[in-house]
């Protein structure tokens, strides 16, 4: 019978990233934040591990919801002897419950599939294989081979989803068998652990890999403002000055940091902002009018549900464009933002070509994105694509003179993302409190226009706050082009 302290797939591999993570779990679950990223995640894995039981269809399924352990552990013993496939059979060995995606009945036993929503096999996969091997084969089941099924980004749609190609199968028996002892071990350690007392860990790499810990805001909640580790970029060891005690950024010594992280350090120490006009004067000499600035946003389906899109390809669905005729002159604005249920990228072409005139010059903040998404629709649409290929090549980067930090302020945190330059410079500009902060929640809205397509006032407000956050991007790069201008000619 499962008690507080029983294992299951899930909390071992939660014990096995840190022990007291599995230990807070379940002794003091109150202390969990949930994470909305980490659900998202769940129900994308659960959408791509239904469909990947259709490569083995007419398996019985052993449901989770509404079913005791004992009594999903007795349908999957009842399906043992009659069904060739199972989907969601659950075992339990010394105390601990898994549950394994599918298993296919084979000469001499059974094979062991784990379905993944990823694009490639990853260590941590087959642990969590070599988990449900061990607690399997415990059982006295015999798996003959063992799999990571995952998505193969190399798939482009064409019609009806082809199963055998969108997903790509990975024989990792010899990885699963080399790991068993380690999981035996593995095993006693966390259940002796649970039954003890809170094991003292401190933070460390282990709490954002492979996965964020959904207790960092308890174990992190001593971290200052501040702290060391808003130092940027590769160098010094964060996790071993904290220890130190050196818990604030401006209280690194000096002789521990080099090249930017040096600068990020003094500039913390003197808030003094850095400013190269010579840098600052080469980068306008790159610009020319009319000058565009552009940015777009993209959705990422580990099923693409249109034509000619593989497997997490960003699609762009909308971007807002802010142009200038001359320098100094008036400011004008446009956008696009495609329809809820439709491939955007067609329209999204042709208003794109529409509204930057041949051999503008297009200003991006971190251009290989943009340059990207038009490469795609180029390769999409060979009849646009000479004119689209011409915006690339007239296409200048808007973050080389922060990446250079020709232009750099303490505030920015050693990050040169647009998110932290434009708050850093502009005035009154940020991206707090709006309804849609980052690229990530764009995206986002994007699904939940397709999700209320038919709720015209929930759409409505959607496409403000998508068209409100765009515009913002653009409009942040004529600010920052601005303040690139007042430092040359100071
Ligand atoms: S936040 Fe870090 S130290 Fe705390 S439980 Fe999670 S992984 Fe362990």
């Amino acid at each position: 019978m499962a008690t507080k302290n029983s294992l299951s797939k899930s909390r071992y591999m939660k014990g096995l990233q840190c022990h007291k993570a599995l230990w807070l779990a379940t002794h003091k679950p109150e202390l969990r934040e949930e994470s909305e990223a980490a659900n998202q995640a769940f129900a994308q894995g659960h959408k791509v591990g239904e469909l990947a039981q259709e490569i083995f269809p007419g398996g019985v399924l052993i449901p989770f919801d509404d079913l005791t352990f004992d009594e999903q552990l007795q349908r999957t013993q009842t399906a043992l002897t009659k069904a060739k496939v199972i989907y969601e059979a659950a075992f339990m060995h010394n105390g601990v419950f898994v549950k394994a995606d599918i298993i296919r009945k084979v000469r001499g036993g059974w094979e062991l599939y784990e379905v993944k929503g990823s694009s490639k096999v990853k260590d941590i996969y087959l642990d969590d294989t070599a988990v449900q091997y061990h607690i399997i084969t415990g059982t006295g089941l015999t798996i003959t081979k063992a799999f990571v099924v995952h998505l193969d980004t190399s798939y482009r749609r064409n019609g009806e989803l082809d199963l055998d190609a969108l997903f790509t199968r990975h024989n990792v028996t010899k990885d699963v068998l080399e790991r068993q002892a380690d999981v035996k071990k593995e095993i006693a350690r966390q259940s002796k652990m649970l039954k003890g007392k809170m094991p003292d860990i401190d933070i460390g790499p282990w709490c954002s890999d492979p996965y964020e810990c959904d207790f960092m805001c308890h174990c992190w909640q001593d971290v200052p403002d501040d702290s060391v580790f808003d130092l940027a970029g590769k160098g010094a060891d964060t996790f071993k000055l904290y220890g130190q005690g050196i818990k604030k950024l401006k209280d690194i010594p000096l002789d521990q940091v080099k090249g930017k992280q040096l600068q990020q350090v003094e500039t913390a120490r003197s808030k003094k902002t850095v400013v190269s006009k010579k840098g600052l004067q080469q980068f306008l000499d790159t610009l020319r009018y009319p000058l565009y600035f552009l940015d777009f946003e993209t959705f990422m389906e580990s099923i693409p549900s249109y034509d000619d899109i593989k497997p997490f390809q960003q699609v762009p669905f909308q971007y807002s464009l802010h142009w200038l005729e001359k320098a100094g002159g008036t400011l004008y604005h446009t956008e696009y933002l495609a329809k809820p249920g439709v491939d955007p990228r067609k329209e999204i072409t042709e208003r794109l070509l529409k509204d930057i005139p041949e051999c503008a010059c297009v200003l991006a903040y971190w251009k290989s994105f943009e340059a990207g998404r038009i490469k795609e629709l180029a390769e999409q649409f060979p009849a646009r694509k000479k004119r689209l290929l011409s915006i690339i090549d007239n296409m200048v980067d808007l973050i080389e003179p922060f990446k250079a930090r020709d232009l750099y302020s303490w505030k920015q945190k050693g990050s040169h993302s647009i998110k932290a330059v434009l708050p850093a410079f502009v005035k009154g500009m940020s991206y707090d409190g709006m309804e849609i902060g980052d690229g990530g929640a764009a995206m986002e809205a994007y699904h939940q226009m397709c999700d209320c397509a038919d709720d015209p006032k929930e759409l409505a407000q959607v496409r403000k706050n998508l068209l409100e956050y765009c515009k913002q991007d653009t409009l942040a790069m004529v600010k920052l082009l601005e303040v690139i201008e007042k430092k040359v000619n100071k």
